[in-house]
């Protein structure tokens, strides 16, 4: 029997898609190495409100602790306690900016044992577990083993889809005595800047993307994709050069250094598919490349390729979803 623990944040009233991945994740795993508990540790202001739903959706035991925010120190004392408490041999974390590059690797060093980070899945055989995740800068996929007393894993979004929510699914749900208040957070959040604009989707919660790259040109181009984007009710996203050239924000970079991202429909409009774009939206259920020139890479990866400017294209395809849609 296998005890796995999973990692939830609980900062707004609705519950996020990603921990819900975790559980359908756990519950994989679990079926395959023998069913054990299913922990999942939900940590914020609005843990209380989350319990139910996590155990409709997978977790057998829910385990609250119902603190103000969710400091970086905070989460890793907390997630550090639940772990020694309950001695899961697996534990779950999502690949995101608070666990991915923080309480995941500090956990690994605090409890001496190996960590796999990104991992969109994950074979077993026999009782070894077998991580996959992206090796140089997204070119190729490797499976990797842990060593160490606790395998310990962050996943990237959308590698699972949420089990359904099953109302009749019952388990525990405690509050879990963390000591979260002596913990004196060395970093400080002092401001947090929204770039998202006005009525834009963030990326990981999309459907579908809508995104660009040099190949739009200018600002302006990078408006008729926003109309695009609006028409079909999707986020906006773009490549490394509209970020730098300021086109689209920050926030919306896909890549190895920006979102990785795995929406049902991303649409790549003057992207010519460089491995670092590629590590951060290759795992799109749909790919739909317009491109000018038909030897660009992107269309190796693409499942509809349209080698046309997209000058001639996107108003069009604007103008069709309009009549598609009324
Ligand atoms: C360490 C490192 C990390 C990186 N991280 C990222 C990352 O996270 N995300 C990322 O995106 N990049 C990243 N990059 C940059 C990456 O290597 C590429 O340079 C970048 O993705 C290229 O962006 P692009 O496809 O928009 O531009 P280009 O490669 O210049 O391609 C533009 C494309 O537009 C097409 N085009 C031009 N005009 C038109 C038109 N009118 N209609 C249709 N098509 C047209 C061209 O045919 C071309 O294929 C990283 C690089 C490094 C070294």
């Amino acid at each position: 029997m296998v005890h796995i623990l999973t990692f939830c944040t609980a900062s707004q009233p609705e519950i996020p898609r990603h921990p819900l991945e975790l559980l359908a994740a756990a519950r994989a795993l679990s079926a395959q190495l023998g069913e054990g508990t299913v922990h999942t540790l939900c940590v914020g202001p609005a843990s209380g409100a989350y319990g139910e739903e996590l155990i409709h959706r997978g977790a057998d035991r829910v385990l609250t602790v119902e603190c103000p925010s969710v400091e970086a120190e905070i989460a890793l004392a907390v997630v550090e306690s639940a772990v020694r408490h309950l001695a899961p041999q697996v534990v779950l974390l999502p690949h995101d900016d608070l666990s991915g590059a923080y309480v995941g690797p500090c956990l690994a060093y605090r409890l001496e044992t190996g960590i796999a980070t990104d991992c969109g899945g994950f074979a077993v055989q026999g009782e070894d577990i077998r991580w996959l995740r992206p090796v140089y800068g997204g070119k190729a996929m490797a499976y990797m083993r842990i060593r160490g007393p606790v395998q310990l894993a962050t996943m990237r979004s959308r590698a699972f889809d949420p089990l359904p929510a099953d109302p009749t699914r019952r388990g525990e749900i405690q509050s879990f005595p963390a000591d979260w208040e002596s913990v004196r957070p060395q970093i400080r959040v002092v401001e947090r800047l929204e770039e998202k604009e006005e009525g834009e989707l963030p990326l990981d919660r999309a459907e579908i993307i809508v995104s660009g790259g040099r190949g739009i040109g200018s600002a302006e181009g990078f408006a008729v994709l926003r109309e695009l984007a609006r028409v079909l009710g999707a986020a906006i996203g773009g490549s490394r050069p509209a970020v730098d050239l300021g086109w689209v924000p920050h926030s919306h970079l896909v890549g190895q250094t920006g979102k990785i991202v795995a929406p049902n429909l991303y649409i790549a409009v003057g992207i010519s598919g460089a491995a670092q774009h590629i590590a951060g939206a290759g795992s799109s259920k749909t790919i739909v490349a317009i491109n000018k020139d038909s030897d660009a890479p992107i269309f190796k990866l693409a499942h509809i390729g349209v080698v046309e400017e997209w000058e001639k294209v996107i108003p069009a395809l604007i103008e069709a979803c309009r009549e598609w849609r009324s």
